[in-house]
């Protein structure tokens, strides 16, 4: 059992993150977190033995005092379990934002490395990863307008639930009545968007989900439809729709995709295993993939991402190995590798004890396979992010052939851009270029109170983007 004391603070979130990942590491101890004036000193005792302690002295900088606070308490846990974590004490989902913010202050590429590898104690294959990426998305953002914004559409449904899965989402069966009244609430609020944007620049448009394709195809008609008609779709960089699950896939809904603009969608397998495809709810085969893969290559699509997910419940490396000779076959123009995450909304987080989960150097394995997969087609890394609770608090990564990197992906994780967002949980960010300043405005998250309350929604938004857009 491991005790935690805070002793003069109250950065339990911070703490916590960083303890979590060693918990497995550790069978009985207590750990003090102190910050005494400008003081900061973590301690691991052993009953009432003191076995490791680090100090340090922070200054009047708050921001970097905390850095110290959360800093001392990782180097006690490394000295007492003899483990590093590959990022280090960074516990944050966005990592390459501290790159970026380096680079706005003209810092030196050698210095930012030395300041990752020495300050941070991020290990050297983690910290070439982060500059690779944070230059690859400086090329997008550099081109970001004053005036620009990218919109972001939820279709909050999918075929089943996922093992894994924590998102928004509901299984679509039997919700006949429920999608057409969502598809109504949501287009008073594209019209809405569509009159916010009307003086301004749409660089990027993305309907996620859960999985928009899992509406019928006259739905799914019904929406592209609205979103051409009320938005510049032909002018935006980018207009990308998650075809998520094969199940939901047919040739009709991928000639619709294609008949209104969409120039990039997501296909994604998360394995090619078909045991595995069976154990996490999916419902698809292999061969599902394969074919509605061909056919989106037939009728045109010609920027085919696939989602592939690491440390998946009972698969090894030599799985992961069949899956990425299996997608290399297919030549997507972009994958997303996702390292296994265990949240707490998931149905896999309610029944743990039923899997053995993947040890952190089988996924270490796993990463360097899918690395390998797709430099052998071609793709370099273009955007990263981490995510709480991950199979040995890892990454994820997406990787892309030259000219194919999502503009909305690297948006929406560098956070430089305002993004209206549209739908059942969908938050809007209001993104201040000048000072980087973020505010959010969400919508609910509860399909039926979305419904309900959409004029409420609409309200809100209205007041929001008021206070914080001159311009509107
Ligand atoms: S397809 Fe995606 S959103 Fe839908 S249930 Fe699976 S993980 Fe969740």
């Amino acid at each position: 059992m491991v005790d935690i004391e805070l002793v003069g603070h109250e950065y339990h979130y911070e703490i916590e993150n960083i303890i979590k990942p060693y918990t497995g590491y550790i069978k009985d101890a207590s750990i003090r977190s102190i910050l005494k004036g400008n003081l900061c000193r973590a301690e691991i005792y052993e009953g009432d033995n003191l076995v490791s302690f680090k100090e340090e002295l922070g200054n009047e900088d708050q921001k970097y005092t905390k850095q110290l606070l959360i800093r001392t308490l990782y180097q006690v846990l490394c000295e007492f379990t003899g483990v590093k974590m590959p990022w280090g004490f960074l516990t944050g989902i966005r990592p390459t934002k501290i790159v970026h913010e380096m680079f706005e202050n003209n810092i030196p590429k050698e210095r930012i490395k030395k300041q990752l590898l020495e300050f941070y104690d991020i290990r050297e294959d983690k910290v070439e990863l982060m500059i690779k990426v944070a230059e690859k998305e400086r090329g997008i953002l550099e081109k970001n307008k004053a005036d620009e914004i990218s919109i972001y559409i939820g279709i909050p449904f999918c075929p089943t639930r996922c093992l894994y899965c924590s998102f928004t989402s509901y299984a679509i069966d039997h919700r006949e009545q429920q999608v057409e009244a969502y598809l109504e609430a949501l287009e008073k609020e594209i019209a809405f968007g569509g009159k916010y944007s009307s003086s301004k620049t749409i660089r990027s448009i993305y309907i996620g989900g859960g999985t928009p394709t899992s509406l019928n195809e006259e739905q799914l008609e019904r929406l592209l439809m609205l979103v051409n008609q009320h938005f510049n779709v032909k002018d935006a960089e980018e207009f990308t729709v998650e075809a998520g699950r094969p199940d939901t896939i047919t040739k009709r809904k991928l000639e619709l995709l294609k008949q209104y603009h969409v120039g990039r969608i997501s296909i994604n397998p998360q394995t090619m295993n078909e045991e595995t495809l069976l154990r996490i709810g999916r419902k698809h085969t292999t061969e599902d993939i394969v074919k509605v893969f061909s056919w989106a290559r037939e009728i045109g699509h010609s920027n085919i991402n696939m989602d592939l997910i690491i440390g998946l419940p009972g698969e090894s490396s030599r799985d992961v190995k069949n899956t990425m000779d299996k997608i290399k076959a297919l030549e997507p123009d972009s994958i997303t590798v996702h390292t296994m995450a265990i949240k707490r909304a998931s149905r896999l987080r309610e029944s743990l004890e039923e899997y053995t989960l993947t040890q952190a150097d089988e996924i270490e394995e796993m990463i360097s396979i899918t690395s390998q997969g797709a430099y052998e087609m071609g793709m370099e890394p273009y955007y990263l992010y981490r995510q709480k609770n991950m199979l040995g608090n890892f990454e994820n990564v997406g990787y892309c052939k030259p000219g194919k990197e999502s503009v909305y992906n690297i948006e929406i994780m560098e956070e430089k851009e305002t993004i209206l967002a549209l739908g059942a949980g969908a938050i809007t960010k209001v993104v201040d270029p000048k000072t980087n300043k973020i505010e959010r405005i969400p919508n609910v998250k509860n399909v039926e109170e979305y419904i309900n309350r959409i004029d409420e929604m609409l309200l809100r938004k209205q007041k929001g983007l008021k206070d914080l857009d001159n311009d509107f």
